[in-house]
């Protein structure tokens, strides 16, 4: 108190007030966590970062999702860390759970044959129904039927840069429908009927692929293939309509029905990617690459450096991932006709 009263510089809240009167324009959006009672530090250190780097001056709602009740303590530290409203939500049993068209048995025998082959998540049964919750019914969480878009953030991520500006108003005002930071390779074996799924799918509906589509990005034959490419999902900007769409719902529903979700072991990040690439205009999908982010062993780190030094970035450029082997970035580049980083070579393998 004694500190605040003779300081002479703005005190902290006047600090924010100012911000706040100046940007904040809540759009129809939310930030989004799914995350366990476990991961209660983790998501204190991404929600302290991104509230940093963005939300104080914005004030976002976040929504918060569990499979099981989150525990009083959880509910307790996670609101005292977010700037908005803190929603807690429980998943309904019929979204995180087996369908009964599903064969447990089978589905057993498929984890161990995967686990065999030394595949991440293989032998787990809790990352299936995560992944399928969010692909095909997160959207449809009672918490967020009031919004349009959402953000998706993970715990232990990393945002490096300031964020000056409302990614939510650039998705409204340039109609932007999904949005990434980070692109990759998929492990082939967890999606190995994927493909011939989504083609039996186009097969009979034959109008659903959109006729200036992203294909090129996710094939390299015009769609007889899957080159494995995909947008990283752990970071996702993105509009719910999409996923709330009747196109959407039906190719969610023909995968589901499919049951590679189970047998398999199909992500929610090819599945997401898979249907933007193909049904969307391809001007609808934004790449962030001003927004630097980390999740695990991967980063995006903007190499121009005046966008490094005006958003404080925090980041080694030698992290970026976009132009490494692995990356699916310099396809992105180039299916997007986008001008490259002028350096960006140094930062390739
Ligand atoms: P990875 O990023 O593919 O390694 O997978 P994660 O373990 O990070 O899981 C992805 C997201 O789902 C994270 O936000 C996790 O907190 C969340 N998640 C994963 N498994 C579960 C689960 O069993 N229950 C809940 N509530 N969240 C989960
Ligand atoms: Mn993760």
């Amino acid at each position: 108190v004694f500190w605040i009263k003779n300081s002479s510089g703005p005190r902290p809240q006047e600090v924010h007030k100012a911000i706040d009167t100046e940007n904040t324009k809540h759009e129809n959006a939310t930030i989004l966590s799914l995350c366990r009672n476990e991961d209660l530090n983790g998501i204190i250190t991404s929600i302290q970062n991104l509230e940093d780097r963005f939300n104080r001056n914005h004030k976002y709602d976040w929504v918060f999702l569990n499979n099981v009740p989150f525990s009083e303590e959880f509910k307790t530290k996670v609101s005292s860390m977010v700037s908005g409203e803190a929603k807690f939500g429980l998943i309904p049993e019929e979204h995180w759970s087996y369908p009964s068209f599903i064969d447990q048995e089978k589905a057993k025998q498929e984890r161990e044959r995967l686990a065999s082959m030394g595949i991440i998540y293989a032998d787990s049964e809790s990352y299936r129904h995560m992944c399928r919750f969010n692909s095909g019914f997160f959207y449809k969480h009672p918490l967020l039927q009031q919004y349009k878009y959402y953000w998706r953030v993970e715990p232990d991520v990393d945002f490096y840069c300031d964020i000056d500006y409302d990614p939510f108003r650039l998705m409204r005002e340039q109609q932007k429908i999904y949005g990434f930071t980070i692109s990759i390779y998929e492990f082939g074996a967890t999606i190995a009927s994927l493909w011939d799924t989504v083609r039996a799918f186009l097969s009979i509906n034959p109008e659903a692929q959109h006729s200036n589509s992203l294909v090129d990005f996710i094939s390299d034959d015009n769609g007889v293939s899957y080159n494995l490419c995909h947008f990283w999902s752990n970071f996702e900007i993105a509009d719910m309509d999409f996923w709330r769409s009747k196109l959407y719902e039906d190719f969610f529903n023909y995968l589901d029905a499919s049951g590679g979700f189970f047998y398999e072991r199909w992500g929610d990040a090819p599945v997401h990617s898979i249907a933007v690439s193909l049904f969307l205009d391809r001007d609808k999908i934004h790449f962030f690459d001003d927004i630097g982010y980390n999740h695990g062993v991967y980063s995006m780190c903007p190499l121009d450096d005046n966008v490094w030094i005006n958003n404080r970035c925090s980041c080694n450029k030698d992290s970026d991932f976009t132009f490494r082997g692995y990356s699916c970035g310099q396809r992105y580049y180039k299916v997007t006709n986008r001008a490259l980083p002028p350096n960006w070579k140094e930062y390739a393998d």
